[in-house]
């Protein structure tokens, strides 16, 4: 081989060599240029994901240390409301007793049942405090109507007012889950009407550990079931169900122009003297500010003219079976 022929290969060489080194840098700009930022956009979402899978791992782990606290909360309710439920009976026992010897003629003393309705509101509250006040009891028919929720105060649940009602030894009334008698509604059938009953009994027993009303007030009165009442009636016996009116309105709800304080107090007032109920039955609602105002003066009357007031029961003369 000459020296001309060596060098001219050498050349060849390096010229082959350099269309390698540039095909090789294409192709390294051709994967930078298409594969990386393909790479990287699946890699951005895949670190997306992870942030969100993340958050949401820890938004779970916080959803079930809530549920076990609250199971822990109503665990302990139900060890409360067992201790609820035989003091109440005692009391019931009591009222029995003090209810005969009214009828027959043995003492002086009356009773009153308070009665409030379509709870819960967040006035419930103001009328457990003057109940707390005066060491008395009364009765609350509650109904799902307003939803889960305080129609007076929206960012606390409905269910959370439940067990307060029992703390304090009051009484607990099914007024039928959605309140609903416009064109016939709960009122179209004994089965329309228990359906609905049932569906209030299991969210009272949901929210208190497992109380269960036995006492049901038809939402208008029994009047309002009209043509079904009999069928609605013999239904709720079947199922172990009393139900209750009441003998003395408040009138607060009569509309807000009517139904002041110094109104619903006289109406009151006026059934207990001229009527002479020695056992009454009083209707209020726990939306009414007119209520909670008279409350006071109604209870601090009354039970100056001799009137207890007692929590309803199912075996109360008053409780229609
Ligand atoms: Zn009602």
């Amino acid at each position: 081989m000459g020296e001309t022929e060596r060098k001219a290969r050498k050349i060849r060489i390096s010229n082959n060599m350099l269309i390698a080194l540039a095909a090789v840098l294409i192709l390294t700009l051709a994967v930078a240029a298409f594969i990386i930022p393909r790479y990287g956009k699946v890699f951005a979402e895949f670190r997306e994901q992870t942030k969100i899978y993340s958050s949401a791992h820890s938004e779970l782990t916080a959803q079930q240390e809530r549920n076990a606290e609250l199971t822990k909360q109503l665990e302990e309710f139900r060890t409360l409301s067992g201790e609820i439920q035989t003091s109440s009976n005692e009391v019931f026992a009591l009222a029995a007793q003090l209810e005969k010897d009214i009828q027959e003629g043995k003492t002086d003393k009356r009773i009153c049942y308070i009665t409030i309705d379509d709870g819960p509101y967040k006035r419930g509250n103001e009328f457990l405090k003057i109940f707390n006040t005066y060491d008395i009891k009364a009765t609350f028919f509650l109904s799902t109507a307003n939803g889960n929720k305080l129609p007076d105060q929206g960012d606390v649940t409905a269910a959370s007012m439940y067990p307060e009602y029992l703390k304090y030894g009051h009484t607990i009334g099914n007024h039928s889950y959605s309140h609903d008698y416009s064109n016939g509604g709960i009122y179209k059938s004994a089965k329309a009407f228990m359906k609905d009953i049932e569906k209030q009994q299991n969210f009272t027993a949901e929210n208190t550990g497992g109380y269960r009303p036995k006492i049901v007030r038809f939402p208008g009165g029994t009047a309002t079931a009209g043509s079904k009442l009999e069928d609605i009636q013999a239904a709720l016996r079947e199922a172990g169900y009393g139900w209750i009116n009441w003998t003395v309105d408040s009138g607060d709800s009569f509309g807000s122009d009517v139904a002041t304080e110094k109104f619903v107090k006289e109406n009151v007032l006026k059934a207990a003297k001229e009527d002479d109920q020695k056992i009454m039955v009083v209707l209020f609602h726990e939306w009414s500010k007119a209520s909670q105002a008279a409350m006071p003066e109604i209870i601090e009357t009354l039970e100056s003219e001799g009137y207890v007031f007692l929590p309803l029961f199912y075996d109360s003369v008053m409780v229609e079976k």
